[in-house]
């Protein structure tokens, strides 16, 4: 038998977080962003759940191939563009579209002998200061993207650095104000699709703003976690968790006060308990940070990690499980985050903030070691 860990893939639970982004912004097509194998649950998992998008944006052409593999004969977006000239041939025999956001790219455009034109996507720069092309310098690079006969279309792109960011309340754009002026301001009399909305700012502002524009960038809510965490849980935004990393108890131990569990002897007992060793540890891709109190359920149960995670291991509390009357012993189900075979749920925003991170960390991080069911 394999250790008991899994990553379960809800592909039921991918097409309802689509509906929901699609209800946002009616107008638009939906690109779901596939990037870092579908933020760590698979392109092959995911693929099924998100096949009802009107595209997919991704990193690499490696990533691409895959989508394509699948069938997928609609738009990708490679959300970075070219890293090397070498790459213009493949997107023209695969049909990709690409970012261009600096001089280098239009260059490797322009020196490209292609007989199948290219569609790009022209990145504006609006303040975060990662990729794309300053106000200032966003028009003369249209421009000369325009001229070049490998380039049959220019759409016009742009990334929020604080969509997620809260002002006075839940209806302040001034988050997302400045950047969409500039964006507005230097694309107004150029023709073309726009898309420039990430999860966060499509939920927050895609209906009430009418910010979705042509097309909109869907990734970490797709996966059902929610972008603006604390300030709304994915359960406000009526998402569905699409990943449920599950293990089950190997080993039992009763405690008596004083006993001491773990490496570096962190937690001490009280008072007579017994504790669940689960088969989940760092190699796992669960953070070592998150010891002593972090949540997990045992059979359903909401209950806690004690002592600090090691390698392959880590320790819950078995007390409020059996307080509820379930076994809670050797072979009981352990949820380190996600949906429990008991219908209770663990939101794997609320160990991102035990573990001092995102939701989006905890996805990509999962190891290669953990065998993946998709359902
Ligand atoms: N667009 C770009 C350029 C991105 O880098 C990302 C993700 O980081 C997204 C869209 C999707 O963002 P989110 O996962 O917050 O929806």
């Amino acid at each position: 038998m394999p250790r008991p860990i899994q990553a379960i893939i809800h592909q039921s639970a991918l097409r309802h977080n689509l509906a929901v982004m699609r209800r946002h912004v009616p107008d638009s097509r939906i690109m779901s962003v596939v990037k870092a194998n579908a933020y760590g649950h698979g392109i092959e998992n995911a693929y099924a759940g998100l096949r009802a998008s009107d595209g997919f944006a991704l990193l690499e052409v490696d990533e691409a191939q895959r989508v394509r593999a699948l069938g997928w004969r609609g738009p990708i977006l490679l959300l970075e563009g070219v890293f090397d000239a070498r790459d213009l041939e493949l997107c023209s025999r695969l049909g990709l579209w690409h970012t261009v956001h600096c001089d280098e790219q239009i260059d490797m455009l322009a020196a490209h002998k292609t007989h199948v034109p290219h569609r790009v996507f022209l990145k504006l720069n609006a303040g975060m200061n990662r990729l794309g092309f300053t106000p200032a310098r966003y028009r003369a690079a249209w421009s000369r993207l325009n001229a070049l006969p490998q380039v049959e279309e220019v759409s016009f792109m742009m990334h929020f650095s604080d969509a997620d960011r809260y002002g006075m309340d839940a209806s302040d754009t001034t988050a997302v104000a400045t950047p969409l002026a500039m964006f507005q301001q230097v694309t107004q009399d150029l023709p073309g699709e726009r898309c420039i909305c990430n999860s966060a700012a499509l939920l927050r502002f895609g209906q009430p703003q009418q910010m979705g524009l042509d097309w909109v960038r869907a990734g970490i809510a797709l996966y059902g976690s929610a972008p603006d965490y604390p300030h709304r849980t994915a359960t406000d935004w009526n998402l569905q968790p699409a990943m449920s990393l599950r293990s089950r108890i190997i080993a039992v131990q009763q405690l008596q006060p004083g006993d001491t569990v773990g490496y570096g002897s962190t937690f001490v007992a009280e008072r007579p308990m017994r504790l669940g060793v689960v088969a989940c540890g760092y190699a796992d891709g669960y953070p070592r940070i998150c010891g002593t109190g972090t949540p997990v359920l045992v059979d359903g149960v909401a209950s806690r990690t004690i002592g600090r995670v090691s390698m392959d291991m880590l320790a819950v509390d078995l007390e409020p499980a059996r307080a509820a009357g379930r076994a809670a012993g050797y072979g009981s189900e352990v949820v380190l985050w996600g949906r429990s075979s008991h219908g209770t749920s663990l939101s794997i925003d609320t160990v991102a903030a035990h573990a001092q991170t995102v939701g989006y960390e905890l996805m990509c991080a999962v190891a290669a070691r953990v065998p993946v069911l998709v359902e």
